[in-house]
């Protein structure tokens, strides 16, 4: 029997056989249960595509990790991020997605169906699979750090920099995106302090250029952070290493991280492109990966937006992308 059939040929019975087998065949795997993936899951159950998802190690994704979301449309007096990823989840299922806890842990994107390897065990063969595991921020390790997540300490200066209007903040990193996030907090906020661990900036020359014109940005070259101070209220300062080894305290209300994400698709750097980070590279304004039936949504193809929203537009683009091309393949 060949192991590949058209979608009008699934079988129920062959399919309960492989599922006791180890494994199962389905139209449409999704990968991730962020906004992108939930996104992806209404949309692609609404088009009669019967999506399987598997929802990760953080159900929920990142938004699961902080407390008020003010930004996402149609939560006019905000919502805290799990609530508003327990609404995304229920209006998955509503449509009749198959939420399940699982890890996809390898894949084999050579040739359809795709087989993708769920905790090391089980193998799901799907005809079209979306990505949308994300991209995990990067944090200095601190325990401080670990202690005022979510009161005072952020990776995204877009989503929280509100917070901390006309109060003192700081930013900690080198890069484009340190330098990006320290101008967007500037019109915000009092001062920023820019911490770099090195004597210059590795942002590049218009974004350095931005951030040296800034009046109330401080930039603090050769400081290393040490430890992150607070109290019931939240973040009240941070203490520094200069290149003397001399102790230097900022009173700040806000810590920002800012030494950049780490997109979660290694398991699937074989078969498709990525740029030097990891980031999934897609075909122009679309979903497509460079493997046809493959598409990717969300933090995991996109390194400039890293939005709740922009997430879900783009799990819709996905969704629609993979109904159109198993719509080719009948
Ligand atoms: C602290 C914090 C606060 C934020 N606040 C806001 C805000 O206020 N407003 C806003 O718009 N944005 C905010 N963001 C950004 C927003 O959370 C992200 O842009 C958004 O969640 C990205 O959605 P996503 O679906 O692409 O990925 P994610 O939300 O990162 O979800 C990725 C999903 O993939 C799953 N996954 C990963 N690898 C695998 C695997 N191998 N197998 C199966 N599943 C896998 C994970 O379990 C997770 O469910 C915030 C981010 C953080 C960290």
């Amino acid at each position: 029997m060949a192991l590949f059939k058209t979608i009008e040929n699934l079988d129920e019975k062959e399919n309960q056989d492989k599922l006791d087998s180890g494994v199962e065949k389905v139209k449409c795997l999704i990968i991730g249960s962020g906004p992108a993936g939930y996104t992806a899951a209404i949309y692609a159950a609404r088009a009669n595509l019967n999506p399987v998802l598997y929802e990760g190690l953080e159900p929920g994704g990142q938004l699961t990790t902080t407390t008020e979301v003010e930004n996402f449309p149609g939560y006019p007096d905000g919502i805290t991020g799990p609530a508003m990823m327990e609404d995304l989840k229920k209006q998955a299922q509503r449509f009749g997605t198959d939420v399940r806890f699982g890890i996809a842990t390898a894949s084999d994107l050579s040739k359809r169906p795709f087989k993708i390897t769920i905790d090391n065990k089980k193998v799901v063969e799907a005809e079209s699979v979306i990505i949308a595991t994300g991209a995990t921020a990067k944090y200095l390790g601190l325990e401080s750090e670990k202690k005022f997540m979510g009161q005072g300490v952020s990776a995204c200066a877009t989503c929280d920099g509100f917070f901390y209007k006309g109060k003192d903040v700081a930013v900690v990193g080198g890069g484009d995106t340190a330098a990006e996030e320290a101008t967007y907090l500037s019109g915000i906020c009092n001062k920023v302090y820019l911490i770099v661990r090195k004597d210059y900036l590795r942002a590049s020359k218009v974004m350095v250029e931005r951030v040296m014109k800034t009046p109330n940005i401080e930039v603090l070259f050769e400081h290393v952070t040490k430890e992150i101070v607070g109290d019931m209220s939240g973040v009240t300062g941070v203490i520094l290493t200069n290149a003397k080894g001399e102790e230097v305290k900022k009173d700040i209300h806000g810590f920002f991280v800012a030494i950049g994400h780490k997109p979660n698709s290694d398991i699937f750097k074989p078969y498709i492109d990525t740029d030097e980070v990891g980031y999934i590279i897609t075909e122009g304004s679309s979903s497509k990966t460079k493997v046809d039936g493959v598409f990717a949504c969300g933090d995991v193809m996109d390194p400039h937006y890293r939005q709740a929203i922009t997430a879900a537009g783009s799990g819709c683009k996905a969704a629609i992308d993979a109904e159109r091309f198993l719509g080719t393949q009948k």
